[in-house]
């Protein structure tokens, strides 16, 4: 039967003598598959003696562990609705978060902040130790007695955050087990994977991607704290398949020792999150004989598009809608479908689309088209086999004496210049064209940037009013745990 929630997805698993979580180093602790959900529902227990009940929210802020996960199935088990916190938030960010999503209980490290919330608290840090397991272990391993139906919320994300307030996505059931049994079919997913999970798990990417595919698929994960090269270079030779945001591709690139041997046990690289500049895609190919698999979503919808497991992955696109997912480029100022080659705002529709915002009524009602199209932000553009290219988020479009200026365009031809390591181009307010492009650069070890000889080499590339009115020269970009460049920042820093 095919399973239409995530205890189904979990329970219908074939092997519970499978290793679900290796310890890729030292430290973190290994689970079978009967394990973890057995130990998942002891902590379930434990929600419901401290009055945790269906519905209810249960934040998370821990380091990354084996028993992060853990904590995601007991929320399953319990019917609770998991909230994961970054670790990183600061105490004044996570005050706004726990006031928002009004958790019935706190999960967190003692080292965090949201230990010392003041909400009913159970421990957990990076090494499993606290109160959480303490009391777990005196539980029987069978679950409280609740099933979800496909509707029932799984977990309430707030959504990255870089413009605005950061708001809570209620995704449910339905939502995770639809794009779990998508993803896992769509890139081959089979028991005989290893994942190399080296992704933080407060964020859908490596919380649910990662994980729910998968599961779905069957396979293992192997587990590992954050990225890093080192660990990187000696694991992916023990897996099958790699999941990552662009930055773990930048950084094993700008290693020497990565190469076509570190590979050779691979059979899926795959990137999203951010975009993942052509160049890298093409330097990827040439070094390992790899194409990246690219995908595109976010964490209202989960995944959207990615190029195919078998047929052409084309550099600087998402790919095709995935199958059971609807996605359509539409104009900002008429909301009409657009064809092939025109850019517009991304719009999408599907089992995978999350049910609305937490105590936002007034942003359900106009984030929704009126035949239930969820508006994406992002803007896009088809091409003529059906892939889609990210131009960038709508907030970041650049509107310059009238004229609109897609900044990966001018990002692009910036990258493509000698001595440029990375690019982000922003609008900030002008008196004389409403907003001015002004782009900021990182360089390249040991080389100097010349802004006027940039903006002559841009003129020849690029028409007039899309060419950078001022250069500024840092010496890093800012960016989120995900590799986004937090565009906010950068207009509150040049404006
Ligand atoms: P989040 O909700 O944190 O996962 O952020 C989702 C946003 O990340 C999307 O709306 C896109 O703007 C961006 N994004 C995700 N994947 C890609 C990708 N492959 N290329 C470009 N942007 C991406």
């Amino acid at each position: 039967m095919t399973p239409c929630t995530l205890v189904e997805l979990f329970e219908q698993h074939p092997s519970p003598d499978l290793a679900a979580f290796i310890d890729g180093v030292e430290g973190l602790a290994s689970y079978t598959y009967g394990q973890a959900w057995s130990l998942a529902a002891q902590c379930a227990g434990v929600f419901c003696e401290l009055g945790v009940s269906p519905g209810d929210r249960v934040a998370v802020q821990v380091s990354k562990s084996s028993e992060a996960l853990i904590v995601y199935l007991a929320c399953l088990r319990a019917g609770a609705v998991l909230v994961p916190l970054n670790p990183g938030a600061t105490a004044a960010e996570l005050e706004y978060l726990l006031a928002d999503a009004e958790p019935a209980l706190v999960i967190a490290d003692p080292s965090l902040p949201a230990a010392r919330a003041g909400l009913p608290l159970l421990t957990l840090d990076a090494e499993g130790g606290g109160s959480l397991l303490a009391r777990a272990f005196d539980q029987p391993a069978i679950a409280p007695a609740f099933l979800p139906t496909p509707d029932t919320a799984a977990s309430m994300v707030y959504t990255s955050g870089t413009t605005g307030r950061p708001k809570g996505a209620v995704v449910t059931h339905r939502n995770l087990t639809a794009n779990a049994l998508t993803l896992a079919r769509s890139w081959g997913f089979v028991a005989t994977d290893r994942l190399l999970h080296m992704l933080p798990v407060f964020h859908v990417h490596g919380l649910f991607v990662a994980t729910n595919c998968t599961i779905a698929g069957g396979g293992s994960m192997v587990f590992v704290p954050r990225f890093e090269v080192n660990a990187a270079l000696e694991l992916v030779p023990r897996c099958t398949v790699m999941m990552g945001v662009p930055t773990f591709y930048t950084r094993l690139l700008a290693d020497d020792r990565f190469d076509v041997r570190t590979c050779a046990s691979a059979r899926l690289i795959i990137s999203g999150s951010a975009p993942l500049l052509a160049a890298t895609h093409r330097e990827f190919e040439a070094r390992t004989g790899h194409t990246i698999l690219e995908r595109y979503g976010m964490s209202e919808t989960s995944m959207l598009t990615s190029n195919p497991l078998h047929g052409e992955r084309k550099p600087g696109t998402v790919g095709p809608a995935l199958p059971g997912v609807s996605v359509r480029v539409v104009s900002n100022a008429t909301g009409e479908r657009l064809g092939v080659g025109e850019i517009g705002d991304i719009e999408v529709a599907g089992d995978n689309v999350f049910s609305g915002y937490w105590k936002r009524p007034e942003l359900n009602a106009t984030e929704f088209t009126a035949d239930g199209f969820f508006r994406t932000g992002d803007v896009g553009v088809f091409d003529s086999d059906g892939y889609l290219s990210i131009v960038g988020r709508e907030k970041d479009l650049i509107i310059s004496g009238g004229l609109n200026v897609y900044p990966k365009e001018i990002e692009e031809a910036i990258d493509a210049l000698p001595g440029v390591a990375a690019s982000a181009v922003i609008g900030v307010p002008d008196a004389d064209f409403g907003e001015a492009v002004v782009a900021v650069i990182v360089a390249l070890p040991d080389e100097e940037i010349d802004s006027d000889a940039i903006r002559d080499s841009l003129r020849l590339v690029l028409a007039a009013y899309k060419v950078p009115k001022r250069i500024h020269v840092v010496a890093d970009l800012p960016t989120n745990a995900m590799g986004k460049v937090e565009k906010a920042r950068l207009r509150a820093t040049y404006s």
